[in-house]
């Protein structure tokens, strides 16, 4: 728990959500400012603000609810799809520094893009510089 933690003083249950599910471990509620009918977030209980700050357990727990609510969101709003992603980390348009997973319902006639829409424009890798990369994140 983080005093200053918006998310956190919604597991605390100090300020309002709509809560659609919680285990141990992980909470869902709607987002308050929805991209589509149906937005969900999936939090960590405990605060994490990244990622990669979550214990294996915990990040199990959130995926998991990701998992089991996916298509519970798309049939209460009769959703075609969902796009769904995390903004890890303020570069990455991340206001909210609590981890959490969005859950976006979509729809086929909506004007949503993919999420690679996310990062911009690709840049122009050569073979070699895939090849580093891939060294370089395997540590091989
Ligand atoms: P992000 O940019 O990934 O950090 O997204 C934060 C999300 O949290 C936004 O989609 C907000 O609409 C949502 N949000 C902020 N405050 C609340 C709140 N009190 N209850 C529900 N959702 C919220
Ligand atoms: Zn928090």
């Amino acid at each position: 728990m983080t005093d200053d933690c918006i998310f956190c003083s919604i597991v605390a249950g100090d300020i309002p959500a709509r809560t659609v599910a919680e285990t141990d471990e992980a909470l869902a509620f709607l987002d308050a400012n929805p991209m589509s009918p149906g937005h969900t977030l999936v939090i960590p209980k405990a605060h994490r603000s990244r990622v990669a700050d979550l214990s294996v357990e915990e990040s199990r727990a959130v995926f998991d609810l990701v998992h089991e609510l996916a298509p519970e969101i798309a049939a209460a709003v009769d959703a075609d799809a969902h796009t769904i992603g995390v903004n890890d980390g303020p570069d990455a348009g991340q206001e909210v520094p609590h981890a959490h997973v969005h859950v976006i319902p979509r729809f086929a006639d909506d004007d949503g893009g993919p999420i690679h829409v996310a990062a911009g424009s690709r840049p122009d890798l050569s073979d070699d510089e895939l090849d580093a990369i891939a060294s370089s994140i395997s540590g091989e």
